[in-house]
């Protein structure tokens, strides 16, 4: 491998700035030429690929999102768009590709590297850490900090006012989000997408809470929850407890954007580097993650979106640190 690529494709997260510096630089080192794929994969098919220099990462590490963009494309879903991007790599003589986004990107470079010749390694790049094969995924540990930073001002007003904010947090298949930044801030109940969750059970806390003059502020849920999120939970919590002033924020967006904090820096750097050493060494069709503080491979196949089970443990953790 003496060309490679580099690009970031799917939903966008806080890190992959710093997981590019890391390839790019990695890359030079050992005297490759390295190439930046504009917006994921549709660069790929548009020829939209530009030769990077160390200097084209420079002053990125703390940026938030990611200067090659990023895109979902239609496009690659076809054999004929993967064709198209397979002779625009050749063109540019490149022979290796390191792709940081998540599952869908790696379902995609999966079919692309069946297809040709072409190794391809996955970084884990999502906040919702939800990719079998590693702890932690590039942008988690930014945008629970995020989600705590916005969770904590609302519990200020929130206890200002004696209102009790059901905040929804992202998260679609995956509760991680909702789990740290609830415990984090000491959220009343947790609503995560690989638990059960029973309302009239919450309400009935809430009751004894109040029995007890128990001040309950915040309720903490992912959008992916089963009760629907934020809106659907309020409703049900003010049909059943009308007396309490009971709002809802969604978080949204911020959760994606801002500075990337040191872990996710780290790990970008890290995982970046260790993907240009695989290419080297010949790996291909696989994801570097971590698992227990080591480097792990998981062929691309596998490293599918994980339902993980939240252990036992933590939700007892969250019940009697809540009570
Ligand atoms: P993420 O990587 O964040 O999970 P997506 O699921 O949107 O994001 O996938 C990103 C892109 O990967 C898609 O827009 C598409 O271009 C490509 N992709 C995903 N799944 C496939 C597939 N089965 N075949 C070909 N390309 C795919």
């Amino acid at each position: 491998v003496t060309k490679i690529g580099v690009l970031t494709s799917g939903g966008d997260a806080p890190g992959m700035n710093a997981a590019i510096r890391a390839v790019v630089r990695t890359g030079l080192y050992h005297n490759m030429e390295v190439f930046g794929i504009m917006r994921g994969y549709q660069g790929m098919i548009d020829d939209d690929i530009v030769p990077m220099h160390s200097r084209s990462v420079a002053n990125i590490i703390q940026r938030g999102g990611t200067i090659l963009k990023t895109a979902r494309s239609k496009d690659f879903f076809e054999p004929e768009g993967r064709k198209r991007a397979y002779e625009n790599l050749k063109k540019h003589g490149i022979d290796g590709l390191v792709i940081i986004g998540g599952d869908g990107s790696f379902r995609g470079a999966q079919k692309f590297s069946n297809e040709f010749d072409i190794p391809c390694i996955g970084l884990p790049g999502t906040i919702d850490k939800d990719i079998a094969g590693s702890d932690f995924t590039i942008g988690f540990d930014t945008a629970v900090n995020t989600a705590i930073e916005a969770i904590d001002k609302i519990r200020d007003t929130a206890d200002a006012h004696d209102r009790l904010f059901i905040i929804e947090v992202m998260g679609r298949d995956a509760g991680y989000i909702a789990l740290h930044s609830g415990i984090a801030t000491g959220a009343e109940h947790i609503l995560i997408p690989e638990t059960k969750t029973d309302l009239e059970l919450v309400v009935d806390s809430l009751e004894e809470k109040e029995r007890r003059k128990k001040l309950v502020n915040m309720i903490v849920v992912a959008e992916g929850d089963e009760t629907g999120g934020g809106n659907e939970v309020a409703a049900i919590i003010k049909k059943r407890l009308p007396h309490l002033d009971t709002r809802v924020c969604i978080l949204g967006h911020i959760q994606r954007g801002g500075s990337p904090t040191c872990l996710d820096r780290l790990i970008a750097s890290r995982l970046g580097y260790a993907a240009v050493d695989s290419l080297i060494e010949g790996k291909h069709n696989t994801m570097i993650g971590i698992m227990n503080n080591k480097l792990h491979y998981t062929p691309l196949d596998k490293a599918v979106k994980a339902k993980q089970r939240i252990s036992d443990e933590w939700m007892k953790i969250v019940k009697i640190l809540a009570s």
